[in-house]
């Protein structure tokens, strides 16, 4: 308690946080149109009538949007709406030309949801108020000069879930797992590419803070432009100080929307939050109410994939796996391999397991290479570690193989013949080369006799170099000690 600085202020409050995460839908098309979602085209390319905001133009609904967003619901554990309501929300602003954004408002498609998380070993779970459709808005783009702004619309009109925590969390660092959780949920159900950066996951955080056992939560300012989790967590760091700061030096702090930025790492205002009624929400009267059957509804939850941490939790359970898990499961398609080759082969999943964030890792990372683009399937993998397994090779001959299935695609047993690579299994021929090398070797026979057990050691590397690297070593070893006795 000797501190009496800035923390020890901080300790008597308790933070709440609300996160309200904007998910980018993986569709080819808009949400209204057909124009193209493509990241990265000329500006204004990926355009056509309705997301210019031309008159007359009617908005149609993607499909496949709808079936994703209703996907992210049922993993989430919301209830999925039948009969949900388009909104429109308006507001000037000139990267949306329409003059309005069609949303959803008071009948979004899923409601009371829930997510699970883990930090430093605890288990929480955070309520999800409710994941409504919408449309994403363009990009102005300010010249560096300051003189000229220009307008990209190729975003305008892609598809977006936005998905409401209830204010449910306790810390920045339980905003960061929740995210990280969602985001992985997100991705494995192929909703969502995760990628923060590029803005197709994005965040703005409500935080506020209120004495230790107060019953009502205080006056929360709204957070945006969080584009890494660790400007998340910076973000609401800074927050959370400012705001206990205030009302230790007799202030209040005002609901606004602030804006955080990174090469200061503060917060600062940008405008005054508006309420609802400032948008004019009215439903939006160029679509009908959007129904989904209960058979559709249920269809789309019977396919649901095993989201992450039920697998987490099975690969420890089946697989006996604990440390591995993280880097196994963290890629779908990387777990979905490991399986597969467990299928493949009688192989070990704890020996597996090492060798794909061991030796497979490493290779990767040399030649960057997606799991869809290997030349070598589960089968050969289960007949390359069978080989070591079974000592045909050594772990060593085994990377390079490796190297060459990576380059060639060629079958494992195909590369240890042709390059020779089968190790010396042979009791005979490894008997006479533990003799010649201890026939020149008396010093350290003399050595060994004197106690002196390092020397196996080096014999171990002479026999293994009058072999040319290929003897068994397990093999070595033991004729070997059977000779010194
Ligand atoms: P709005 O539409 O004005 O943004 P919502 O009711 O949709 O308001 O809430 C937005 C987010 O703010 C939700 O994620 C909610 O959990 C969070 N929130 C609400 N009250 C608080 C509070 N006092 N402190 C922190 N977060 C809050
Ligand atoms: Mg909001």
């Amino acid at each position: 308690m000797g501190d009496a600085g800035a923390g020890a202020v901080i300790s008597d409050f308790q933070v709440v946080i609300g996160l309200e995460v904007h998910a980018q839908l993986l569709t080819a098309s808009k949400l209204f149109d057909s124009a193209s979602t493509s990241f990265g085209a000329e500006p204004n390319a990926n355009t056509q009538p309705l997301c210019l905001g031309l008159p007359g133009a009617l908005p149609v609904v993607n499909q496949k949007a709808v079936e994703l967003a209703a996907r992210a619901g049922l993993a989430l554990q919301c209830q999925v709406r039948e009969r949900s309501v388009w909104s429109r929300k308006h507001y000037f602003y000139p990267d949306s030309p329409k003059g309005y954004q069609i949303t959803q408002y008071d009948r979004p498609l899923c409601e009371h949801g829930q997510l699970s998380f883990e930090l430093s070993g605890v288990s929480k779970t955070v309520r999800i108020l409710r994941i409504h459709m919408e449309e994403d808005a363009g990009k102005s783009v300010h010249d560096a000069s300051g003189s000229q702004s220009l307008v990209d619309l190729n975003r305008c009109g892609t598809p977006l879930i936005e998905i409401v925590s209830e204010p449910d969390l306790r810390s920045a660092d339980e905003a960061v797992e929740y995210l990280k959780a969602l985001r992985d949920v997100l991705v494995y159900l192929g909703v969502n590419d995760g990628n923060l950066e590029e803005g197709s996951f994005r965040c703005d955080a409500n935080v506020s803070v209120m004495k230790k056992g107060a019953a009502e939560f205080g006056t929360r300012c709204e957070l945006k432009n969080l584009n890494s989790f660790r400007f998340i967590k910076q973000a609401i760091e800074f927050e959370v100080g400012r705001q206990v700061e205030l009302i230790e030096s007799g202030g209040a702090v005002v609901q606004q929307t602030r804006l955080y930025d990174p090469d200061l790492d503060e917060t600062r205002a940008m405008r005054g939050k508006e309420d609802a009624h400032d948008y004019r929400y009215f439903p939006e009267p160029d679509l009908p109410p959007l129904r989904l059957s209960r058979e559709f509804i249920e269809g789309l939850r019977a396919q649901l994939p095993e989201l992450p941490r039920a697998r987490r939790a099975r690969f420890a359970t089946q697989y006996g796996l604990s440390r591995e898990i993280e880097q196994l499961t963290a890629d779908r398609a990387l777990a979905d391999f490991y399986e597969a080759c467990l299928k493949a082969g009688p192989l070990d999943p704890r020996k597996l397991a090492n060798w794909f964030i061991g030796d497979l890792a490493r290779a990767r990372n040399q030649t960057p290479t997606a799991l869809a683009e290997l030349k070598f399937t589960p089968a050969h993998v289960a007949e390359l570690l069978g080989a070591v397994d079974g000592g045909t090779i050594s772990a060593n001959a085994a990377r390079e193989v490796l190297g060459e299935m990576f380059e060639s695609g060629k079958a494992p047993l195909q590369v240890i013949a042709e390059k020779g690579l089968a190790q010396v299994s042979d009791a005979g021929a490894i008997e006479k080369a533990v003799d010649e090398v201890l026939a020149r070797s008396p010093s350290e026979l003399a050595a060994w006799k004197a106690g002196k057990q390092q020397v196996l050691g080096h014999l171990v590397g002479q026999v293994m170099k009058a072999m040319k690297g290929k003897g068994n070593p397990k093999l070595v070893n033991e004729l070997l000690r059977q000779k010194l006795g």
